[in-house]
């Protein structure tokens, strides 16, 4: 029997690209990449083909005869994400989708009360709501964590005024708050996710975290691997006048340091992530050794 196909947006990305491999890792499914340059591609998914997020008839063409969609958005990139969200949500009932995945986060507005505003995040979560009444067969929520690989990527250590390697951030950094993983392992959830449909399929939430942990426990697992960093904290005051967008970061961790990354009570939705996925995840610790 021919495979059913599962259309992935971002494929040429760090959520999208774990997704991929995840997918032809397990092999039940096809995986169809969706990138708005097909002839740049150079992952190993079965098919690639062009979708924009911002064009209605790229995209159902793009989810045309797929069963499954994962879907995306890029906020860094400028994304109005609600609008993306609903065109995503619009093409893929267009193209009869029948299990759509939104890689979403949690609503920081209404967890805080309107305290923090991380419009990256809170814009993700507004979706949600057309997602859950969009009438398809089966829709799931994923919300990725802080990525391990910020920490050598966007977010990587800078050397300091004292001349040391490290990080200068406005969180306290013995706050338990950042839920993290390698990110590749989103793949694991979002294959799983396709897989069981029957589990997670009447709008589950799987929220991925391989560890909690503070800026501490960040510090002293790469001191076990023989690398020392500073860390300074800093008033969001100060922080928040350092760069460009600076602001949104300075929100963002004074949120987590309040009320962890994932929010109040994410215990059940972790546990569901690690049960569904197709293998198991890498810790800080490994992923430090592997890179
Ligand atoms: P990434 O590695 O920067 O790649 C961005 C992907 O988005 C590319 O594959 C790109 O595809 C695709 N894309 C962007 N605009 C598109 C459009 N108009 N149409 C179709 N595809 C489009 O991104 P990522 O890290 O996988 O995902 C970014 C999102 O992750 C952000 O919204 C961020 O808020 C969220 N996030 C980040 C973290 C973190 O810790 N860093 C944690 C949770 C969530 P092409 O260029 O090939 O078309």
């Amino acid at each position: 029997m021919e495979k059913k196909i599962i259309a992935v947006l971002g494929a040429t990305g760090s959520q999208g690209k774990g997704v991929v491999n995840s997918i032809l890792k397990d092999g039940t499914f096809k995986a169809r990449a969706v990138t708005r340059n097909p002839e740049k591609y150079s992952g190993k998914a079965d098919e690639v083909v062009k979708g924009d997020l911002t064009d209605l008839v790229s995209l159902t063409e793009a989810f045309k005869n797929a069963h499954g969609v994962f879907v995306v958005t890029n906020f860094w990139e400028g994304a109005d994400e609600i609008a993306q969200g609903k065109l995503a949500i619009q093409a893929a009932k267009d193209a009869g989708v029948n299990h759509f995945i939104w890689s979403t986060l949690p609503n920081v507005e209404k967890i805080s009360n309107g305290k923090f505003n991380v419009p990256h995040f809170t814009g993700k979560a507004r979706v949600d709501e057309l997602g859950k009444n969009a009438g398809f067969k089966n829709y799931t929520f994923v919300q990725p964590p802080f990525y391990f690989q910020n920490l050598t990527g966007q977010m990587g250590a800078q050397t300091q005024q004292d001349g040391s390697l490290g990080w200068t951030l406005p969180i306290n950094p013995t706050v338990k708050g950042i839920h993290m993983s390698d990110i590749n392992d989103l793949g694991k959830v979002v294959a799983g996710a396709f897989l069981n449909p029957e589990k997670v399929g009447n709008g589950s939430y799987l929220s991925l975290a391989t560890e909690l942990n503070s800026f501490n426990d960040i510090l002293d697992t790469f001191k076990a691997n023989g690398k020392e960093y500073s860390f300074n904290q800093v008033p969001a005051e100060v922080f928040s006048s350092f760069f460009q967008g600076a602001e949104e970061i300075a929100q963002m961790l004074a949120y987590f340091e309040a009320h962890t990354y994932m929010g109040p009570n994410p215990e059940a939705q972790i546990q569901l992530a690690k049960e569904i996925a197709t293998e198991e995840f890498t810790s800080l610790n490994d992923w430090i050794n592997q890179n």
